[in-house]
């Protein structure tokens, strides 16, 4: 079965002023950036999902690749190779040959706030987008929301509610009515890996969880 591909945001994309405002600065300064709404990463085919929180200003906004560029990505990517969901080599730049495998990551905001900082009116905004990459995903199984924001998106997403379903890191929330299977992580931001928040070897146990669940062997 065909599905069809999922709506994407314009590269002018009008929903969000502040982040209109954003783009519009980052465009003058930084003219060789994408500066737009970073598509997703990966396949439609994929049983895993990874939902972030939002490009960086000079990585994903720069690269136009979700987490490339980014300090999270240096632990992201080679996370999702170690437990095969990722071919080649990370180069943090988009022509790097990297291409995932059984796995598509996307962000619960496509384009960077200012201070790495969301509102719910984008959060709100960005929703339908994430919305039509599920159902565009027809074997999705198994979903890692990296932080609260992406947490939120999803369940919200899903239709449930966000004060029955609450962020855990490596929680398993096993949601009703055969809905992919959602795992929380605290985000591999450099400010979490920084204090302590997240060890490479906390991230690392959410991963074991998926593959447990997808019954991958790593
Ligand atoms: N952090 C995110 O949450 N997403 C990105 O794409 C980059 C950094």
């Amino acid at each position: 079965m065909t599905l069809p591909l999922p709506s994407e945001p314009d590269h002018d994309c009008d929903l969000c002023p502040r982040l209109v405002e954003f783009r519009l600065q980052n465009r003058a300064a930084y003219p060789d950036f994408f500066n737009g709404p970073v598509p997703s990463f990966g396949d439609l085919s994929a049983e895993l999902l990874v939902v972030g929180l939002a490009p960086g200003l000079k990585g994903a906004n720069c690269t136009g690749r979700p987490f490339t560029g980014d300090y999270a990505g240096d632990l992201l990517y080679p996370t999702l190779k170690t437990f095969g969901f990722a071919t080649g080599e990370f180069g943090a730049h988009i022509d790097d040959g990297f291409e995932l495998a059984n796995c598509l990551i996307t962000n619960a905001v496509r384009c960077v706030p200012p201070q790495n900082k969301t509102i719910a009116q984008e959060e709100t905004a960005c929703r339908p987008f994430l919305v039509d990459t599920m159902k565009a995903m027809p074997n999705l199984k198994a979903i890692v929301a990296l932080g609260g924001v992406g947490h939120n998106a999803v369940i919200q997403t899903l239709g449930f509610k966000k004060s029955q379903w609450k962020f855990g890191h490596n929680v398993r929330h096993a949601l009703p009515d055969g809905q992919p299977i959602l795992f929380d992580s605290y985000h591999c931001s450099r400010y979490n890996t920084n204090t302590g928040r997240l060890t490479e070897d906390m991230f690392h146990d959410v991963f074991r969880s998926v593959c447990t669940e997808l019954k991958i062997e790593f």
